[in-house]
């Protein structure tokens, strides 16, 4: 057997930064598939205090963090990660990824997990070519939107989409890769913030867990 066959293959992991605004089953099916999907050891879920791209969230990053946590529960290999709300400044997903890159190593297959609707906005993102020199860039597919990729993107991405998960984990990073989970949820964090300002329930789109923090720490039931 020669040296490299028995090299163990590398370690995956993934990163899924959003506002989870509150964090809803969408986001943690999603996460928990994509997880299995990809063979990931763990998947880093981030929120962003300051996300650059929209307006900033009415509910703190504490309490959309301790939120995720609640929603993640024991669930195996999916892990609730503050380190963006420990720097200053906009959240910059290329900073989250260079961190978890210095922290895993360069031998790791790192992957930013992203659902199809903020895919579509990549090429508009900080510092957006930087993604593929430290990770793969896994795209969910999401209900209900388009899948043309606006000519910037299709600039960005260039060459590097593939079309299989083996073919994608060749490679520690640099790959595009799009996914159809089992579970496509039409799920948005916007539509169970509308539901609980109109005083409706939200029963079933977010884990128990979450909802009871919602009730209890008066979350969201008042006007924009
Ligand atoms: P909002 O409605 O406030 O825009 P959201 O539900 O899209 O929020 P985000 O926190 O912005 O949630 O999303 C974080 C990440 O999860 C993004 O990459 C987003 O595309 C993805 N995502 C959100 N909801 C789903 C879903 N139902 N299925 C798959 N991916 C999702």
């Amino acid at each position: 057997m020669s040296e490299t066959s028995r090299r163990p293959p590398p370690l995956r992991v993934g990163m899924m930064g959003g506002t989870f605004d509150p964090v809803h089953h969408g986001h943690l099916r999603s996460a928990l598939e994509v997880r299995e999907a990809l063979g990931l050891a763990t998947l880093h879920m981030v929120p962003a205090p300051q996300p650059p791209l929209r307006d900033t969230p009415r509910v703190s990053a504490a309490q959309r963090f301790a939120l995720l946590q609640a929603g993640i529960g024991d669930a195996c290999g999916l892990v609730a990660d503050d380190r963006e709300l420990r720097r200053e400044g906009p959240s910059y997903s290329v900073d989250t990824l260079a961190e978890l890159r210095q922290h895993y190593g360069d031998e790791v297959s790192l992957v930013m997990v992203i659902g199809q609707d903020a895919f579509l906005r990549l090429a508009n993102w900080d510092r957006a070519e930087q993604v593929f020199g430290l990770a793969h860039v896994v795209v969910i597919a999401r209900p209900g939107y388009p899948s043309p990729w606006p000519s910037a993107l299709t600039e960005l991405v260039g060459h590097r989409e593939v079309s299989s998960v083996s073919e994608l984990m060749k490679r520690t990073r640099g790959g595009v890769l799009q996914l159809e989970l089992p579970s496509r949820m039409a799920i948005s964090a916007t539509y169970i913030r509308q539901r609980l300002k109109e005083g409706k329930s939200v029963r079933y789109l977010v884990p128990e867990a979450v909802e009871q923090a919602i009730f209890s720490g008066r979350l969201y039931q008042t006007g924009e």
